[in-house]
């Protein structure tokens, strides 16, 4: 079984626009800024033998103000520019009551099917309290990247390390890696 890193997008990889008081995604490609070290974090984990799927809520789609297309597009981008293994996109909103839009744990849980993940021996990176919910019902450990934009409720989230980067989670995720093989031997 494979082991993975799922990575939430927006505020993790890329960063999140601020728009009247509120975190958005980049509504084009020209708007698209991958955040610093990302490249290098994911290389890090890459080596040390972890999947890397981007797992991320795209509402936006659903609510008409954003085109599926753009959302594919970025998509696109950050593939090139990342040694990514996959992405997957709910473009859902709650009405649609989907399985996939976190906090359900659906695309981890697909993902993990597709690719013969171990969830159990995975990790979430993400920057809001959906994420670390949805890593928990799929029963992987959660890092929280926390950026001074967090609303209260991702406040009262409760990862395994909080941190403010990718590059302080991989860090954190290949230091947990070393402790638990020196306690295997
Ligand atoms: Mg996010
Ligand atoms: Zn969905």
């Amino acid at each position: 079984m494979k082991k993975a890193v799922f990575l939430d997008r927006d505020g993790v990889l890329n960063r999140a626009l601020e728009r009247n008081g509120e975190l958005v995604p980049p509504s084009n490609l020209a708007e698209l800024e991958l955040l610093p070290r990302v490249r290098d974090a994911c290389e890090s984990l890459g080596k040390a033998g972890f999947l890397l799927i981007v797992v991320t809520n795209q509402p936006d789609v659903a609510r008409g103000t954003l085109n599926r297309h753009v959302v594919e597009e970025i998509g696109d981008a950050i593939r090139k520019a990342l040694p990514l293994d996959d992405i997957r996109v709910c473009f859902h909103d709650d009405a649609d009551q989907c399985e996939c839009r976190k906090p359900k744990p659906g695309l981890l849980l697909q993902a993990a099917q597709d690719w013969g993940i171990d969830l159990a021996q995975s990790f979430l990176v993400g920057d809001r309290w959906k994420d670390i919910a949805a890593a928990r019902n799929a029963g992987c450990r959660a890092v929280m990247v926390t950026n001074g934009h967090q609303h209260s409720r991702d406040l009262s989230a409760s990862p395994d390390a909080r941190v403010h980067s990718l590059k302080e989670a991989a860090d954190w995720i290949l230091g947990s890696q070393f402790h638990e093989g020196a306690l295997a031997k």
